[in-house]
């Protein structure tokens, strides 16, 4: 469903990307790790279209995307969440889904069934904080609530990067729960960026792995634990 390939992108002297590759299908979730400056953000970026590659190709369902603005490629169902939280502080968190669900309605040519704002509140647990301002919730509700946002644009494909970061225990097993929620709710392929190994083999199907730009392995990830390139860059030499 999603493929990208030949993913190169620099800014000015550095490589970010040489050769990134990436697939997702429908009802899969993908874990995408590496080290810190692999590149895996700024794949994100190029996949979601805040930043234009300077080759290779993004193809969602046969349509190319690579270099599209961030609006046409959201409308043609892929959604993503930021590394930094980014929400509407003043608004509650109910106005918050809606403005994103009535914005991708508007925008959108077709794609599946969209979730409904009550059932996103419900599945994401936050009915009972809807009428509070986004910008006082506690920081692992307001993690919810801007995946909620990004699943109101009823995505085929959902882009986390970094969801896990700063959640306790207890809320990254909630996080796992709610991924793989929203995976048999509605058969949405997602890609998970974490550092938290742990988090991350337990909660994909399938594992990339990045470094310097690069894909170095990718499979299932009691294979990709055996990958020499994927031992020596987690474990050394
Ligand atoms: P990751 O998310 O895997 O930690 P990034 O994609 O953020 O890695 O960064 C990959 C490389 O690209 C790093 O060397 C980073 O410093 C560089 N980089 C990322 N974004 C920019 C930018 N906007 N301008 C300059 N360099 C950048
Ligand atoms: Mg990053």
């Amino acid at each position: 469903m999603l493929s990208v390939s030949g993913i190169h992108k620099s800014f000015g002297g550095v490589q970010a990307l040489a050769d990134a590759a990436l697939d997702c299908a429908s009802g899969e979730v993908i874990g995408l790790i590496g080290p810190n400056g692999a590149g895996k953000s700024t794949l994100v970026n190029v996949i979601s279209g805040f930043l234009a590659p300077d080759a290779g190709q993004v193809v969602l369902d046969g349509a190319l995307l690579q270099g599209r603005t961030p609006q046409h490629i959201s409308a043609s169902g892929i959604a993503r969440t930021f590394q930094n939280l980014r929400v509407f502080r003043d608004l509650t968190v109910r106005q918050n889904i809606e403005v994103a669900s009535l914005r991708a309605r508007q925008l959108r040519r077709d794609g599946p069934p969209m979730l409904g704002v009550d059932a996103l509140l419900e599945t994401f647990g936050l009915a009972d904080r809807m009428s509070d301002a986004a910008g006082a919730l506690p920081y692992g509700t307001r993690r919810w609530m801007e995946i909620a946002r990004a699943m109101a644009t009823g995505p085929r494909i959902l882009l986390l990067d970094e969801p896990a970061a700063g959640l306790n225990d207890e809320e990254s097993d909630r996080l796992h729960q709610i991924i793989t929620r929203l995976r048999d709710l509605t058969r949405i392929g997602v890609v998970v960026i974490d550092h938290d190994l742990t988090f991350i083999n337990n909660v994909c199907d399938r594992l990339f792995v990045m470094d310097q730009g690069r894909l170095i392995a990718s499979g299932a990830p009691a294979a990709v634990w055996r990958n020499p390139k994927v031992i020596e860059v987690y474990v050394g030499p």
